[in-house]
């Protein structure tokens, strides 16, 4: 693998090496604190991540919650060598390729009834930006010009583009941005600290139906004549895995229906099979006017995202009409619908069915879920664990003057220990591959649990 690619051994990539890392500008990293004290992963084999060491680190997020069949699967890697290899790339501008349309049905099939029109973007940012655009169009496309307004939610995340940030809820990736589009925040979905919920909590908590209702006060104050869409992730997911009552959803969606007001789903996480469903909207039975999904469709070999909508929405913008060389929506990416891409996406959901992928993550969840509640007792600091389908979220209590600073340490001790887990504001995320064992899902648990131990 060196030879073949010159990767650097780990020795060559101390600080030493400093020059050569000073070119890159890192995303969603502390680059000082990484070019300092670097962490490398140069290769990947189903479970595990493989660092400049040779050392396999078990993938408790499953890459960034988009490789739950694993790495380096072999019809996937196929699929992606053959489409290079015939098709590398295909302009639109009234050009078109097969696999897209191909895997557009795919989509579709898998989705709730009624969601059945596609657009592809490159990622999820883009697949929000997308959805946020589509939403204002339609309105105006149906003589409803006004309806311009978003809704999000608190800790809610839909990217880092700037429509995204702007219905998007955690503060930190705003604020050195600010808010580009007209977008107001309902409540975040969490219970108070403490409440460990396993699952999803009930309706009857007092958090419930209230939570939802709050929607309505923003109704009352901007009227739905200026509101285009609510946009939520059905459980929050950079949040912390924040996962909301029985019924919040399902309100959620009649508020929207009774003021027409578009509800969008952004299904990144929760999409392709996490939920142990399709989507999260199969998982809650609650079907949404627009679904995002990206991540795991590829199962994150190429860089794919879209949006589904429903077929009125797509046909409102085709009656639209005009000359033959008009756009019905002027927007799309150089890579929408990449070809290598798409071939990546029909290789995933092939074999997201055929290994039973779905099945297998509703198997494990009880599991999963037992022995991250477990982790409750290993420290005083653990404020709150919550848990969905193979995914859940630990909150730890601030350190005085450095608030985020023990996910960080958790994450980073968690490493040395071989395994990769992701700290996110206060809390631990952990998504492991929907191919994890049992046995590996309790080692992940029980090197958490030591070193929240030794941290404590
Ligand atoms: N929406 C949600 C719910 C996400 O979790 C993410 C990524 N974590 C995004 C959007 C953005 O996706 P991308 O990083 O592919 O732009």
């Amino acid at each position: 693998l060196r030879a073949a690619f010159a990767v650097p051994t780990s020795a060559e990539l101390r600080p030493g090496g400093a020059d050569w890392m000073a070119a890159h500008w890192m995303p969603f990293t502390g680059n000082r604190q990484f070019k300092a004290d670097p962490r490398w992963v140069v290769a990947a084999d189903g479970a595990y991540l493989i660092d400049a060491d040779g050392r396999r680190v078990f993938d408790g997020l499953s890459g960034l919650w988009c490789t739950g069949l694993g790495h380096g699967r072999r019809e996937i890697v196929q699929a992606v060598q053959r489409q290079v290899a015939t098709l590398d790339y295909a302009p639109a501008f009234q050009f078109g390729h097969p696999l897209s349309f191909e895997l557009a049905n795919r989509i579709v099939e898998r989705m709730p009834a009624g969601l059945n029109r596609v657009f592809f973007t490159g990622s999820g940012s883009e697949a929000a930006d997308t959805a946020l655009k589509i939403a204002r169009a339609y309105w105006r496309a149906r003589g409803q010009a006004s309806k311009t307004r978003f809704i999000g939610r608190v800790k809610g995340y839909h990217g880092v583009n700037f429509g995204g940030i702007s219905v998007g809820g955690i503060v930190g990736n705003r604020k050195l941005f600010g808010q580009a589009v007209e977008a107001d925040h309902l409540p975040h979905t969490q219970p108070p600290a403490g409440s460990f919920y396993r699952g999803q909590p009930p309706a009857d908590a007092p958090y419930a139906q209230t939570l939802a209702e709050q929607l309505l006060d923003l109704i009352a104050l901007h009227d739905a004549s200026t509101i285009a869409a609510v946009i939520v992730e059905p459980f929050s997911g950079s949040a912390g895995v924040v996962v909301p009552p029985v019924g919040y959803l399902q309100r959620l969606r009649d508020i929207c229906t009774q003021h027409d007001i578009l509800l969008i789903f952004d299904e990144v996480i929760t999409g392709f099979g996490r939920c142990g469903a399709w989507t999260a909207a199969e998982a809650f039975g609650v079907v949404p006017d627009v679904l995002n999904f990206a991540k795991q469709v590829t199962n994150g070999v190429q860089p794919l995202g879209g949006v589904v909508v429903r077929q009125d929405i797509y046909d409102t913008f085709m009656a639209a009409g005009g000359p033959e060389y008009a756009l019905e929506l002027p927007h799309g990416y150089t890579y929408s619908a990449h070809p290598v891409a798409c071939a990546a996406g029909l290789a995933a959901l092939h074999l997201l069915q055929h290994d039973e992928a779905l099945a297998r993550v509703r198997a494990l969840a009880p599991v999963f879920e037992a022995k991250v509640h477990a982790l409750r007792g290993a420290s005083p600091h653990v404020t709150d664990i919550r848990n969905y389908g193979l995914a859940a979220g630990l909150t730890l209590a601030p350190v005085p003057g450095e608030p985020l600073k023990r996910p960080f340490e958790v994450a980073m001790r968690m490493w040395a220990k071989g395994f990769y887990v992701r700290y996110g504001g206060d809390t631990v995320q952990l998504a492991p591959p929907f191919i994890s064992t049992e046995a590996q899902i309790d080692d992940l648990c029980d090197a958490l649990g030591q070193t929240l131990r030794e941290l404590t």
